[in-house]
């Protein structure tokens, strides 16, 4: 796996998370429990974002697409005929040695217990029990009785909700192919190898979206949202040496999908996949049809009747955060002094802007400050900070990666004008005081570029 050249570390990464309150180990007073995070302020934020953006590309600016939300438990029927109760697995070994556990077809980026320098398997004294199949679905029980009749499971997708309420949308959104469903919400799944912090979690939030299509139809539209997919990213400044394409061999692919790409991050762990986006047919449809009884399929006025072909772009709000971190953490000397600075894209940042009055102790500049801080609080996330110094404000917004700070000083008395000071470049200019709330809705709609080397 290639390594990324840059100096950042999933370490760094975490540890600004952690020190920024953008992520905590969940459950962390009783120790944690693996791989679960929760999200502090400045995640949860960013998080919504992401969501929002997703969700505006693929349904708010769109004709051909609805929205839906359903349950995290579904009747367990769903997941035998989706193939998950049968097929949902990883295959995995035990080293008796060490007592730790791996995916028998990721060996190669595990360490071994003993002697981290090697991998499972390599060293003299590792003991590997043969593979078997593990599989990845949390088990629940529904009712007050516990028993065969009652085992249900937290999805590991959110698709299968998609596919289950085909019916109703086509009746009562009154769609027809080609059109599309849009479900954000958490996903479940029990991983061997968790690790790697957002990247691989028990517990994350999918954005999937079913694109529904006559079957002739399917490997365009696959074609279609690959680009698509990859056009959104470099949109919300991914860097595109960052971000690339790969398509898998036959021997990858899932039993339903007959062509699937990944976009894959250059994350610090190496090429990894951000997102995928498959072409599964009419694998989930006629399955449901067959399982459930109920037709899922498109009639047309015309009496044309087929099972529409599904395209799938599948990703997790915590995989795209995750490489937006990597992505925007910059390191730099400013004025002899290291600054640590997230160059989000402003749509992403959590903070908007920062009101700074230059005097914590003038009372008319922090006047000036709050009424400015009251006014922009209405259309935007924005903070007031008069704690400290000037520069250890800056700094403090600069690593939350806030694009925009505005200073009321003495010119401010005087002039009723403010300087605005921009993240990247550090330029500072003046602006009236009155027309600060409309030159910030235009910089958050401006496109944006990274200024980090490609
Ligand atoms: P991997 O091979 O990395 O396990 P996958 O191929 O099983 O991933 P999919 O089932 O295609 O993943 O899931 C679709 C998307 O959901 C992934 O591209 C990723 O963005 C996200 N995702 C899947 N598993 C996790 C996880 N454990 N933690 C965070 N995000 C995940």
């Amino acid at each position: 796996m290639a390594e990324t050249t840059e100096n950042v570390t999933m370490d760094k990464i975490v540890s600004l998370c952690r020190r920024r309150g953008f992520v905590f180990p969940s459950s962390e007073i009783y120790g944690g429990i693996g791989s679960t995070y929760d999200y502090g302020h400045y995640g949860v934020l960013a998080k919504n974002n992401i969501r929002e953006l997703w969700f505006q590309a693929m349904v708010q600016e769109r004709d051909d697409m609805v929205a839906l939300d359903s349950a995290i438990i579904l009747n367990p029927r769903v997941w035998e005929a989706s193939g998950h109760v049968g097929g949902f697995t990883d295959p995995l070994v035990d080293c008796r040695t060490c007592k730790l556990r791996f995916r028998a077809d990721k060996l190669d980026e595990a360490q071994c217990g003993r002697k981290p320098s090697k991998h499972p398997g390599e060293f003299s004294e590792c003991d590997l029990t043969e593979a078997r199949q593990f599989n990845l679905m949390f088990q629940t029980h529904v009712g007050a009785l516990e028993g065969e009749g009652s085992l249900a499971y937290l999805r590991p997708e959110t698709a299968q909700g998609i596919f289950v309420n085909f019916k109703n949308v086509l009746q009562l959104a009154r769609r027809k192919p080609p059109f599309g469903i849009a479900q954000v919400g958490k996903s479940f799944r029990n991983e061997i190898t968790p690790g790697n912090f957002l990247f691989r979690m028990r517990e994350f939030e999918q954005m999937e979206m079913e694109y529904f299509v006559p079957p002739e139809d399917a490997e365009e539209w696959f074609h279609y949202w690959v680009e698509e997919r990859f056009r959104w990213y470099l949109n919300l400044g991914l860097r595109e040496s960052h971000l690339r394409k790969r398509e898998h061999e036959a021997s990858e692919r899932s039993h339903y999908s007959s062509a699937t790409t990944d976009l894959e991050y250059l994350y610090p762990i190496g090429w990894s996949e951000l997102e995928g986006i498959a072409n599964r047919g009419d694998y989930d449809l006629t399955q449901h049809t067959q399982h459930s009884g109920a037709k899922l399929e498109f009639v047309g006025e015309d009496g044309e009747r087929y099972t529409p072909h599904v395209i799938e772009p599948a990703v997790s709000i915590d995989r795209i955060l995750l490489a937006f971190l990597v992505d925007a953490y910059d390191e730099e000397i400013v004025a002899e002094r290291q600054r640590t600075v997230l160059r989000l894209h402003p749509r992403v940042a959590p903070v908007k802007a920062a009101i700074l009055p230059l005097i914590a102790k003038n009372a008319d500049m922090v006047d000036r400050a709050r009424s400015l801080y009251q006014e922009l609080r209405k259309g935007q996330i924005v903070e007031y900070d008069d704690g400290g110094a000037i520069g250890r404000r800056y700094r403090r917004q600069d690593e939350i990666g806030t694009p925009f700070a505005f200073t009321i000083d003495d010119q401010t008395l005087e002039d009723d004008t403010v300087t605005v000071r921009d993240r990247d470049s550090l330029a500072q200019e003046r602006l009236p005081l009155a027309g600060v709330r409309n030159w910030l809705g235009d910089a958050l709609e401006r496109p944006w570029q990274t200024p980090k080397p490609p």
